[in-house]
């Protein structure tokens, strides 16, 4: 029996496309000279060089573009259709971005010729596709540790441009060069500034919005809590002031921890390049508020005072303020029990300060697992409430594909703003394979497709890595594939 080949080409698109439909006769060979209509309703200056560009980053060929007709009504901008046929592609875009999302579709379904021992061109089997993403925001969300290298933020930026994410929210943990104040980052660990800003260069070029974070109410160590360590107090003690005693929070009465914050907020967003979003963190904030001044101070009041000031601050920029939710419910309130996120202590009395605050903060609704009860379908009520409360929402599950699944279900159905995927110590192996194919699936697919085999999704991933290696001009070992090293060290055969 011949195989199923719309189902082995299908199996190759992550995310795959509304409509994929295999057409009779030859492929097409992807060569110089070879024929591309090409129609955008919008961006029609920049689209030929970009498709130009493309076509020899991925193929090495000069395609002969000439102007399509449009035929129909406009595109949104980041839709596309596609045609291949044996002599030439017609592409129609709502936009740059949808030409973009085009090319990656082609490169994805791409192979080089066969029979020979070094192919010269590549092969595309005819085809019709329609695409368009399901939710407007989609995201990922990567961790930039002191652990982390330069060259993996790159490699999983360009993934998330070629998996069709839109956003990528940067967390800096303790490493960056900050000029505004020098001492708050480590100064052993810092990453160059050229580095960084060539970072955000590439996401622009990528088609990415990259979207800073920086932590205002706790996690102020910029470390992780277990590690015990702290980017700040643990070379400079002179600065404890600026933090509740223990570190972990700033401390919301000091008025220079209000100054200081404020000049890492605009260096920041200015580095980043003015983005229209800046996350603020405002997670996991325990022990908030117990200094001598805080603490004879009603909680509630100094953590809306001080969201409201950046809130403000991030406006006047242009800059619209995202935010992990789970400070605003609280974790004894029984609405939320069943495995639901909830980091609000009765005592900080943060539970009713949701109604105080603009309707235009966007909430963060981060979600590790999938807390099913007796095989139900997560209720996933902290969504739910905050969506009748009026917040745009994004849905942001962590590892755990059937959490990924089942929240950007919730989004897709309920009109969310969107998905934002988080990596946090996990942007290696299977962990990341897992969340980029199911993230990317879960928010661009309007109907997701599940049943590539989990064999097909992990060889299909370290292709599409390859591909990104290649664009990189990866040339060490340690810089393949999706980990640094094939073994954990302690298996090592040698030391
Ligand atoms: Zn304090």
């Amino acid at each position: 029996m011949l195989p199923d080949e719309s189902r082995i080409l299908r199996d190759r698109l992550v995310p795959a496309p509304a409509q994929f439909h295999l057409a009779s006769g030859n492929p097409l060979r992807i060569q110089d000279d070879c024929e591309v209509s090409l129609c955008t309703d919008s961006d029609a200056a920049e689209s030929p060089a970009e498709t130009r560009r493309l076509f020899k980053t991925y193929w090495g060929a000069r395609p002969k573009l000439r102007p399509g007709a449009p035929s129909g009504a406009p595109l949104e901008k980041e839709a596309y259709r596609l045609e291949v046929k044996p002599d030439g592609i017609v592409l129609r875009s709502g936009g740059l971005a949808g030409v973009r999302h085009a090319l990656s579709t082609l490169r994805q379904l791409a192979e080089a010729e066969r029979g020979v021992e070094k192919h010269a061109h590549y092969l595309l089997a005819p085809c019709r596709i329609e695409d368009a993403p399901a939710l407007p925001f989609r995201g990922v969300h990567l961790c930039f540790f002191p652990e982390t290298e330069v060259f993996e933020i790159e490699k999983n930026l360009r993934l998330a441009a070629q998996y069709k994410f839109n956003h990528v929210v940067l967390e800096c943990w303790g490493i960056f060069p900050w000029k505004s104040h020098p001492d708050f980052s480590w100064a052993d660990r810092r990453v160059s500034r050229s580095d960084l800003a060539r970072l955000v260069r590439l996401a622009g070029e990528l088609g990415l919005t990259l979207i800073p974070q920086f932590n205002l109410l706790g996690h102020a160590s910029a470390s992780r809590a277990m590690a015990g360590k702290h980017a700040i107090l643990d070379f400079k003690p002179s600065l404890q002031s600026l933090f509740e005693p223990d570190g972990w929070s700033w401390c919301l009465t000091n008025g220079r921890t209000r100054g200081i914050l404020t000049d890492l907020v605009v260096e920041l967003h200015e580095f980043f390049g003015r983005p229209p979003y800046f996350h603020i963190g405002f997670d996991e904030a325990d022990n908030l508020g117990t200094c001598a001044a805080c603490r004879k101070r009603e909680s509630k009041a100094l953590v809306k005072e001080h969201l409201l000031y950046f809130h403000g601050l991030l406006a006047s920029r242009g800059a619209k303020t995202i935010l992990w939710h789970d400070m605003l419910v609280q974790n004894d309130d029984p609405r939320w029990k069943g495995g639901y996120t909830a980091c609000g202590l009765p005592e900080q009395g943060l539970s009713e300060l949701h109604r105080e605050l603009p309707k235009d903060l966007i909430l963060a609704d981060w979600q590790y697992d999938y807390p099913s009860k007796d095989g139900a379908e997560p209720s996933w009520p902290t969504t739910r409430f905050f969506k009748e409360q009026g917040f745009p929402l994004l849905v942001c599950p962590w590892d755990n594909a059937k959490g990924i699944r089942s929240l950007g279900e919730l989004a897709r159905k309920e009109g969310l703003f969107g998905l934002l995927a988080t990596t946090w110590h996990h942007q290696h192996d299977e962990e990341l394979c897992r969340i980029y194919h199911h993230a990317a699936k879960a928010s661009w697919e309007k109907e997701p497709d599940w049943s590539t085999s989990h064999l097909v999704q992990r060889l299909m991933f370290a292709h599409h890595q390859r591909l990104t290696g290649w664009d990189m001009g990866v040339k060490h070992y340690r810089k393949t594939g999706s980990a640094q090293y094939q073994l954990p060290q302690h298996t090592w055969p040698s030391r």
